[in-house]
Formats: structure tokens, C-alpha cells, sequence
């Protein structure tokens, strides 16, 4: 089996809250997230025998086809660095073939330079920073973030890149509100050039572009996903200006081409919760629940592998 990257879902910290957010878009806060069919296994202590075990088991599997080693979950990965750190333990220290980089996925609130020191002690070596606007205000409107918690987005990206010399991927979230950042090519179409400009600006290395992704169609953030998203014409823009501006990379496993854009690796990706098929042995995710179990898909637990 192949797998693009193996993604581990960190679990909510007894005493904390899973996530400071409450995203009009939340994918996890949409009408298929039980909890209770991923109860986890972590009991905070790092003496629990069971869960190490079950740990290095999925990880010595996924590691042997995939690179990266990437942070997520349905709520804030940040919010638990015991886990992280623990499950990195594991990675460093006790697979045949220790993964080449390793990812963190966040909304970017209460990352002070404390946490950042602590991520990039551990090893870390790239911040997936996920936004929906480039306005500090909206952004924190758009995602619900207690007003003050806010990110400043610049201040946030000039840390992680010149102070801590992290890797940056800047992941935006696409919506309605995206479309006044586009300008207008020749035949007045939408131009992602601006996106691009701003990406840069901000010192990113990486960018990815997500239209929003609605699982069905009745709980509160998938009637906002449907009435919100951005325009197909919208999003289709990035095509046209990587195709026309980029130099391609490389094929990913799972067959999603890499460009270089403007200075920054850029992946086109209509599908970011892989929830079409696609004809291919490859996975694009080996992820890794809650409850220490390894799956295909987020939301089918059908997917299980073992
Ligand atoms: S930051 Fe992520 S997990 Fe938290 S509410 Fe927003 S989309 Fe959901």
C-alpha cells in the first residue's frame, strides 16, 4: 500500500478544549462526526503500554510507503502537544524508516513563541497555517474565534517563518468573501495572481487552496458551505494561473501533480477529505484515529485496514 502521507488525529487534552474555533465551514462539526466511534485510546500519561504499542504498530506500517507524517484532527492538533510530542517519540526513535518530514496542521490561535520553541524542539519541520481570509478581522469572523484570541496573521506567519524557520504551507479555506482578493485577466475572468502575491508576502513556502467541502447537506456548516462557497468560476482561476505560471514538479502518489509557482510548491486539490474515488492503489491519507486505529477515509469506518 501506498500512502501520499500518514495523517495522525490528536485527540482532545482532558481539561481543554478540542478547539478555541467554531468555523462557519467546520467539516468536523457536520451531521457524520461521532466521536464515540473513535473513543480514545490515549489516557495523558506516556506509560500507557497498549496505546504505544498500537502506535508503532500503524506507524511502522505507513511509514515504510509515506514521507510525511502529518499532525490533524477534528479539532485544534496544537491544543494536545503531549500527544504530538509522544507519538514523535515513537517516529524518531523506533521505525525501520523514520519519516522525512514532519507537518502540523493549525488555526494558528495561541501559537506564542513558547509553542512554537516547543514544536520546533520536537522536530516539526512544517506548519500547515489554515486560513479563510487574509484580514485579520474576517478571518476571525469567518471562524468564530473568540475576539480575543484573534490572529494577526502577518505577525504569526513572520514568526514561524524568520524566527523559528519552520516551513510554512498556507492552507486557505476558499469562500464568497475570497472572490474580492482575485483581480481581472485581459477577457475580465477572475486572476489568482494577487493570492499568489499575498502567499508570498506572507513567507510561504507551500500553499494550498481548498474549496470548502459540505458531507451532506442539513447540519449548520453545510448549509453554509453550500450558500458560501466560493464560485467554480473562482476557484477554477488557480488552474489557469498554475498551468500558465507554474513549472511542474512532480506526480504525488496519488496522483495530484506538484508545480512551482511563483517560488512556492502548489498542489491543485478539488478533494481535500478524499471522499470521491479515485482509480488508484494509492492512499491518499493512512489515518491514524483516536482510537489508534489505522483507516482510508476520515469518515468511513469501513476504511479500517487494521
Ligand atoms: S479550526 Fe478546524 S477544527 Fe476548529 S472549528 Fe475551525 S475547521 Fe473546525
Amino acid at each position: 500500500m501506498n500512502f501520499q502521507n500518514t495523517s495522525v488525529s490528536v485527540p482532545k487534552k482532558k481539561n481543554r478544549a478540542l478547539c478555541p474555533n467554531n468555523c462557519r465551514f467546520c467539516i468536523s462539526r457536520m451531521s457524520h462526526n461521532d466521536g464515540n466511534k473513535y473513543p480514545t485510546l490515549w489516557d495523558g500519561s506516556n506509560g500507557n503500554a497498549e496505546w504505544k504499542v498500537e502506535m508503532r504498530d500503524r506507524l511502522e506500517f505507513t511509514c515504510k510507503s509515506s514521507d510525511t507524517l502529518l499532525f490533524t484532527g477534528t479539532g485544534e492538533p496544537t491544543y494536545n502537544l503531549e500527544y504530538v510530542s509522544e507519538v514523535i517519540k515513537i517516529a524518531k526513535n523506533e521505525l525501520s524508516n523514520p519519516f522525512v518530514n514532519i507537518e502540523i496542521q493549525t488555526c494558528g490561535v495561541d501559537l506564542d513563541d513558547d509553542r512554537l520553541s516547543e514544536m520546533k524542539n520536537m522536530g516539526i519541520k512544517t506548519i500547515a497555517l489554515s486560513i479563510a481570509s487574509f484580514d485579520n478581522e474576517e478571518n476571525g469572523e469567518l471562524c468564530r474565534t473568540p475576539k480575543d484570541k484573534t490572529v494577526d496573521i502577518e505577525d504569526l506567519c513572520n514568526r514561524i517563518v524568520n524566527k523559528f524557520r519552520f516551513n510554512l504551507r498556507l492552507t486557505f479555506n476558499l469562500n464568497k468573501t475570497s472572490e474580492k482578493f482575485f483581480d481581472n485577466d485581459a477577457n475580465g475572468n477572475p486572476n489568482a495572481k494577487p493570492f499568489y502575491e499575498k502567499c508570498s508576502k506572507l513567507g510561504a513556502a507551500q500553499v494550498t487552496f481548498r474549496r470548502l467541502t459540505a458531507t451532506e447537506n442539513t447540519s449548520k456548516p453545510a448549509k453554509w458551505v453550500n450558500e458560501n462557497n466560493i464560485s467554480l468560476e473562482h476557484f477554477k482561476s488557480f488552474e489557469k494561473y498554475i498551468v500558465a505560471n507554474g513549472t511542474k514538479l512532480e506526480a504525488l502518489p496519488f496522483g495530484l501533480v506538484k508545480y512551482a509557482v511563483d517560488g512556492m510548491s502548489s498542489v491543485l486539490d478539488d478533494d481535500c477529505c478524499h471522499l470521491a474515488y479515485k482509480d488508484t492503489t494509492a492512499v491518499k491519507s493512512g489515518i491514524i484515529r483516536e482510537n489508534v486505529k489505522l483507516y482510508t477515509r476520515w469518515y468511513e469506518t469501513g476504511s479500517l485496514i487494521f
